[in-house]
């Protein structure tokens, strides 16, 4: 049995005193609930929080990510951020690959498995983002453009690498209101498995989110299917009673 796994992806947002609002706010509802969710829970930040929110995280159950790392360890890369910059910060995780990083920062599979690469030989937990866009879903290639953005990443996976999560992330989904339907995500994340089974010797105990306009409503259809994981959660992570009745709907 996979424990689930509720993580919000904030993007580029926040501010000191919204994250300050955003723990507290966490914090109380969280004790306002009356069942406890098993699910494990993440927030992953811009990099210039991650110190002020490992402080407002300490003692508690939330674990701490981030959105983006350099695929290099150090040097004259202006503007990057380094994996052990991020394990200096208290992160524990990092999402790669993500969609908004390959339309806007050009990032390739050749990048997202370079950063991968670095990131299976630190402490941190690789959360690699695929899907497809709304013409390739049309034009039957879903399952094509999958298979590729994975390859990348499996051709430098160890086979007894257990730290990876992958997030399905269909494109057309991501910010725009419209989900896939939980039928629509079961039978990707159950390709997905199938060809990480392919690879790694850990394909059922790996975790794959579902991301993409999951709200408080639409959570526990997607993550009741059995290959839903959990979720990769951006806007509704922003707003602590969603994201903590998102996180209530991970755990029964
Ligand atoms: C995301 O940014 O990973 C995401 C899934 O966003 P949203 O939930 O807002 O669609």
């Amino acid at each position: 049995m996979r424990q689930k796994l509720i993580a919000g992806n904030w993007k580029m947002n926040g501010s000191r005193s919204f994250n300050a609002n955003w723990v507290k706010g966490f914090n109380e509802a969280m004790s306002q609930c009356v069942t406890q969710s098993q699910a494990a829970v993440m927030v992953c930040v811009p990099s210039p929080y991650l110190s002020q929110m490992s402080d407002l995280l300490k003692g508690s159950q939330l674990a701490l990510g981030a959105q983006d790392v350099s695929a290099f360890d150090k040097g004259a890369y202006t503007g990057e951020v380094s994996l052990s910059m991020l394990e200096d910060l208290g992160a524990q995780a990092v999402i790669i690959g993500h969609s908004e990083r390959r339309a806007y920062h050009a990032e390739n599979d050749a990048m997202v498995a370079k950063k991968v690469k670095a990131t299976i030989s630190s402490s941190l937990m690789p959360i690699v983002c695929l899907g497809e866009t709304q013409e390739q879903r049309l034009a039957g290639q879903t399952q094509s453009v999958i298979a590729t953005q994975l390859k990348a990443v499996m051709d430098v996976l160890d086979p007894d690498f257990e730290r990876l999560v992958v997030a399905y992330e269909p494109v057309w989904a991501i910010g725009t209101g419209l989900t896939a339907s939980p039928e629509q995500a079961q039978e990707v994340h159950a390709f997905i498995r199938e060809q990480l089974s392919q690879k790694t010797r850990h394909a059922n105990a790996l975790k794959i989110l579902y991301g993409g306009s999951m709200n408080a409503q639409n959570a526990s259809s997607l993550l009741s299917q059995p290959d839903v994981d959990g979720g990769l959660i951006g806007g509704a992570s922003l707003v602590t009673q969603d994201f903590v009745k998102i996180i209530l709907a991970a755990g029964i």
